[in-house]
């Protein structure tokens, strides 16, 4: 049905502790991506327009192609910023969590948010939601937390609120966690909300632009290098994976996001259902898994990498060596294959 979506009781709730804030923390998820910038920056700007101090702290970097983003100067980032965040975020009588659900995914803010007792609202659209928190807006059936940001706002009554820069801000989020509203977007109200978006004046095709049409020379090389060099199909699975190197990363003088899509060209090779990137980082390999249809690709990350995420997007890491990661993942993929009912 093409209606609001969100919990009454709970939005009462969350209108009493709102109400009682006087500063406010919002948290995206380390590493932030599209949804996780998008979704806060909406938040943030519509506590703004409802004259509330607030601000929002990044555990991490995050990619350039998302620095055009409103109001995009004004994100402290943990890493770089500890010391005023620190002292903002122990000032703080409420806290956003948004775009993910557990604590171990706000990165060096795990250790405090975990410990705090500052009152927290979850904004995430996650599977599992685990983190401890007073009031959990968590809701699967949404495409993106930008989503559930704006039905979020819109169950408060202040749809009104949402003018072209959040409106940008959230059809960011959309777009880039549905790739460009090609899966995980199938619900009819998602594309009611884009339509509300649109009326507020936001520029679709600037924001497409923005987002995908941003390479710098040097990634659009590393990608190349990476199909190029590191592109292994497994037939026999229906998986294809790709890997770069340390060196790799060096040669293209990798920036924070540069491989943020990469893992999503061996899935447009025929009858591929499964893509996986392995990436080699000072300490870890970070892993990416994408999977095609009914292939839970989050229960692999879940079990065998310490990651989880999606059905169809996941993430995880481990502390092996890359070529030890490989391996690890070819073993467990036949039962996993057996697995499927396909
Ligand atoms: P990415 O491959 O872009 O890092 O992540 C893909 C999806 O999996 C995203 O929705 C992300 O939030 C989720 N994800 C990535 N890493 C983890 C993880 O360690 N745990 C969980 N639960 N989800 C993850
Ligand atoms: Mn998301």
């Amino acid at each position: 049905e093409l209606r609001n979506r969100i919990d009454k009781d709970l939005i009462r709730e969350a209108k009493e502790l709102l109400n009682n804030a006087v500063q406010i923390s919002i948290i995206p998820h380390s590493g932030p991506d599209g949804d996780a910038i998008g979704s806060s920056l909406a938040l943030y700007q519509y506590l703004q327009k409802k004259g509330r101090q607030c601000k929002i702290i990044s555990p991490s970097a995050y990619p350039v192609f998302l620095n055009w983003l409103p109001r995009n100067s004004e994100v402290m980032v943990y890493t770089k910023d500890k010391k005023d965040a620190d002292v903002y975020l122990k000032e703080s009588n409420l806290i956003f969590m948004v775009d993910h659900n557990s604590f171990k995914r706000s990165g060096d803010l795990e250790g405090y948010l975990e410990s705090c007792d500052t009152k927290k609202i979850m904004i995430d659209h996650h599977p599992e939601p685990e983190a401890k928190v007073d009031i959990m807006f968590s809701d699967i059936t949404m495409c993106s937390t930008c989503e559930l940001m704006f039905e979020f706002i819109e169950a408060l009554g202040d749809l009104s609120m949402i003018d072209e820069s959040i409106a940008e801000c959230i059809y960011t989020g959309i777009v880039t966690d549905t790739g460009g509203l090609s899966y995980n977007s199938s619900q009819p109200r998602t594309y009611q909300i884009v339509g509300a978006l649109l009326f507020r004046g936001i520029d679709k095709s600037k924001i497409h632009s923005n987002v995908y049409d941003n390479f710098s020379i040097d990634r659009m090389k590393l990608l190349g290098h990476c199909l190029d060099q590191g592109l292994e199909v497994l037939s026999e699975y229906q998986t294809a994976i790709i890997k770069l190197t340390k060196e790799d990363l060096k040669r293209f003088n990798y920036r924070d996001g540069d491989t943020e899509g990469f893992v999503n060209y061996p899935l447009s090779i025929r009858d591929i259902r499964v893509a996986v990137i392995f990436i080699e980082k000072d300490d870890m390999v970070k892993i990416s898994f994408r999977s095609k249809g009914n292939v839970p690709i989050n229960k692999l990350a879940r079990e065998y990498f310490n990651g989880g995420g999606h059905m169809n997007a996941a993430g995880g890491r481990t502390n092996k060596k890359l070529d030890v990661a490989i391996s690890k993942f070819k073993e467990v993929l036949p039962e996993f294959y057996q697995s499927l009912e396909l």
